[in-house]
């Protein structure tokens, strides 16, 4: 955890506490946490290793530093206020939020480890019942070259859905990179059929698409305060189930890739969107 309660009850954030500000409590259980600095770590508090919270604790280096990159990217945006890490939402706890030209609401939920689409659909919901617009991002790696095939994971098909056929993969500070799937063809076979103008029998080509592997179209980097508040209505989308939405987004992205969002496309004589 990035920030803990002080004894008057600020909210402190680990890389501008010392532990002469201390002792610090636990926004979770309200235990004492520590103060942990190091010179390779991130500053972050942590539980004592007695305490039965796990709140904070399996949180990854990598997750931590997202977390501070971008909090320390917006706090200087004039249009950004409010900004606050892991803030208390009852049900959610987004990674950043803060609120958009002291109108919207916008939360960041930065995914690292998996995730089920059951979860994100569940805060998701969560964040439209609360009139909060919702970023889902992911560290850009390198195997999102554009070059080669990307196998994706359950969970990035399904926020390529819910947003429309994008999803935002977070390079540094508040800069994303918008990337839309395509289907990957894995294999062709020649089937026949029986053509009932011509009356008799020929040949064509059938596609074999990847479920998991898709071709990248790489989109131009956007920051997370070019995006834009855009809704969305709960749909089925072959096996998915995109529940209501307030999204944080590339606006009037909804529409601009209508049949690649489907998770299985069915047989397309050629290619593009
Ligand atoms: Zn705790």
């Amino acid at each position: 955890m990035l920030s803990a309660v002080n004894e008057p009850g600020e909210t402190v954030m680990a890389w501008e506490a010392t532990r002469e500000d201390g002792p610090f409590f636990c926004p979770e259980c309200d235990e004492e946490v520590i103060l942990k600095k190091g010179s390779i770590v991130l500053p972050h508090f942590a539980h004592y290793p007695e305490a039965s919270c796990s709140y904070g604790t399996g949180e990854s280096e990598q997750h931590r530093r997202a977390k501070y990159e971008i909090y320390e990217a917006l706090r200087v945006h004039p249009s950004v206020s409010h900004l606050e890490v892991e803030r208390y939402l009852t049900e959610v706890r987004p990674d950043v939020s803060f609120l958009w030209q002291r109108r919207l609401r916008v939360a960041i939920e930065m995914q690292i480890s998996a995730i089920s689409p059951a979860e994100i659909a569940h805060r998701t919901r969560c964040y439209a019942a609360k009139n909060i617009w919702v970023l889902w991002t992911t560290p850009y790696h390198n195997n999102i070259s554009g070059l080669t095939p990307y196998n994706t994971r359950v969970w990035e098909r399904y926020l390529h859905a819910l947003y429309f056929g994008t999803v935002y993969y977070w390079l540094g500070g508040i800069q994303l990179l918008p990337v839309h799937f395509e289907s990957y063809i894995q294999d062709s076979t020649l089937e026949q059929y029986y053509d009932k103008d011509e009356k008799k029998e020929k040949l064509r080509l059938k596609h074999i698409y990847s479920p998991v592997l898709r071709n990248l179209d790489l989109g131009k980097k956007v920051a997370i305060t070019d995006l834009q508040p855009v809704k969305r209505k709960a749909v089925h989308l072959g096996k998915l189930d995109l529940p209501d939405a307030q999204l944080w987004s590339i606006q009037g992205s909804q529409g601009k890739h209508p049949k690649d969002v489907l998770p299985t496309p069915k047989r397309k004589t050629e290619g593009g969107h």
